[in-house]
């Protein structure tokens, strides 16, 4: 291993630690000095649920994948697994198309988690959240934490990619997953400029909608081509960021929703959900 790839196994969570609170930390003053919208909720009660569920989603990816994605991306190029491994590319253009790739099927995989029943259950803990702030974009359930990582294995595996692009690719996801759920106050023409190289959180607060055609547009979560590219972009949602209702229709009482061990018991309740992409029309 050279050098680079040393360092990053080495301290791979100290470096992710490190973006996680430093844009944390940036986010949430954003959002308490700029707020887009009232939050319905006190802070303290989601945010520490919301949190706990985080943490609780660190330690099981730890437990069960210790070396993580970067761990098995090591083990790809150590095989010579993989496009990238395979065909030597110079180290920009395969460190550049491996991010976009991986991005391209985290799109891939969040429309499949609305599609598939099943894997809406899981998914509706991240949509339930009756707010749309910095906490919920790390708001899922370990379940849904655990397919991720697998589908990454997976895609690794296939793709070959450079493990310092998959660092980058993990940190950047991190960061604009925190960024475009905050609730910032965002200046609406640098908004639209910005859509066109990231999403923003005006574009994913239509994703967060409780109608189900603006729940079923802007999958993405880093790159804002996909929507465009597959037809499901939607640039604001009908009633206006400050008046529409974010959450899902069956499950939006606070104490449905709140509590963590409530968001943990979710995918396991109630008839399959109506709420997904190949029902939507039924009631
Ligand atoms: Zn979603
Ligand atoms: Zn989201």
């Amino acid at each position: 291993m050279n050098e680079i790839n040393l360092f990053i196994v080495e301290y791979e969570i100290q470096i992710r630690l490190g973006f996680f609170f430093g844009i944390f930390f940036v986010m949430a003053l954003w959002e308490i000095f700029a707020p887009r919208r009232q939050l319905l909720i006190p802070k303290l009660l989601r945010w520490s649920n919301n949190l706990a569920l985080v943490f609780i989603n660190t330690l099981v990816l730890r437990l069960l994948f210790p070396a993580a994605a970067v761990g098995m991306a090591v083990f790809a190029s150590e095989q010579g697994w993989g496009l990238f491994n395979y065909y030597q590319l110079p180290m920009f253009v395969a460190v550049t198309a491996s991010v976009i790739l991986m991005d391209g099927m985290i799109y891939l995989q969040h429309v499949m988690v609305h599609a598939v029943p099943a894997l809406w259950r899981l998914h509706r803990v991240h949509h339930a959240d009756p707010d749309f702030d910095v906490t919920t974009g790390a708001r899922f359930h370990p379940l849904e934490i655990i397919l991720s990582m697998l589908i990454k294995f997976a895609v690794i595996v296939v793709l070959g990619p450079p493990v310092v692009a998959v660092i980058i690719f993990e940190i950047l996801l991190n960061a604009t997953a925190m960024f475009n759920h905050s609730n910032v106050q965002l200046n609406l023409k640098i908004d639209k400029l910005l859509r066109l190289i990231v999403v923003t959180p005006d574009m994913h607060r239509v994703h967060h909608s409780v109608e189900p055609d603006e729940t079923n547009s802007n999958f993405g979560f880093s790159l804002p081509w996909w929507d465009r590219l597959f037809g499901t972009y939607k640039a604001q949602p009908r009633d206006g960021h400050e008046a529409m209702t974010i959450g899902i229709h069956q499950y939006n009482r606070p104490d449905q929703v709140t509590w963590l061990h409530k968001m943990l018991l979710l995918p396991f309740i109630g008839k399959i959900s109506e709420y997904v992409i190949n029902s939507r029309y039924q009631k």
